[in-house]
């Protein structure tokens, strides 16, 4: 596994060079609050509803301390407003209870399991989602895992056809190349949207397909395309 790992993460690279920036190189806190945005959402209605609720709530402590009902409002265009409106407003009023603060900086010293389990403890925060924040706001080895990521590293053979977000990400991260976390996650989300779409994917312009034996079996001679 290390050295597919390796060897997929260096064709990804070859093929799509170093990703962009991706919205979550955020503070851990502004984070907490993207990730409960992003659920059951696409990441263009989850940044209208985060730019949407910055301009109403430039602050945390102004955010911390809105009605549910106006920031309801603010964030509709993320859909399931009422539940996202609870939950931001639940996990703030914890931190400010639990630490004193609105901040998640304490986790830096952590080690990663506890971190993410600390992280998974708030509503709206799921394995997938505490990986982002981990990732991108506090710099830990996470490897988050989104549908995407998922479909393409079943083809890949990597992880079992079974498995499930979470089940696919602690199966995934141990064998992450050291530093390629970033690069690697966005890159396989980019092969999954472009390439290795749900129907059709597009094996023959694939870079991974000599590593691939989903991709191989649908290359083969003779197959009907
Ligand atoms: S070779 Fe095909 S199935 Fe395999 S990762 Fe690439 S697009 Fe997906």
């Amino acid at each position: 596994m290390p050295a597919r790992m390796r060897e997929i993460s260096r064709r990804l690279a070859a093929r799509f060079g170093t990703p962009g920036l991706c919205g979550h190189e955020t503070s851990p806190v502004d984070n907490l609050v993207l990730t409960i945005l992003s659920q059951n959402t696409n990441d263009a209605n989850r940044d209208r509803a985060f730019a949407s609720l910055k301009k109403k709530y430039p602050t945390i402590p102004r955010l911390a301390a809105a009605k549910a009902a106006e920031l309801e409002d603010a964030i509709r265009a993320g859909g399931l407003a009422r539940a996202k409106a609870a939950a931001i407003l639940s996990a703030l009023s914890r931190l400010k209870e639990e630490r004193g603060g609105y901040t998640l900086d304490f986790l830096r010293s952590m080690p990663l399991a506890d971190a993410r389990s600390y992280l998974t403890s708030f509503g709206g925060v799921g394995v997938k989602t505490a990986n982002i924040l981990l990732l991108f706001s506090l710099g830990f080895p996470a490897f988050p895992v989104d549908t995407h990521i998922l479909r393409v590293t079943k083809r890949l053979g990597l992880v079992p056809e079974s498995a499930a977000l979470a089940k696919a990400a602690f199966l995934l991260e141990p064998h992450v190349p050291e530093d390629a976390h970033v690069p690697l996650h966005l890159n396989l989300i980019r092969l999954g949207r472009e390439l290795c779409r749900p129907r059709k994917p597009l094996c023959p312009s694939c870079p991974l397909l000599p590593a691939c034996p989903t991709g191989k079996r649908a290359t083969r001679p003779g197959r009907p395309g």
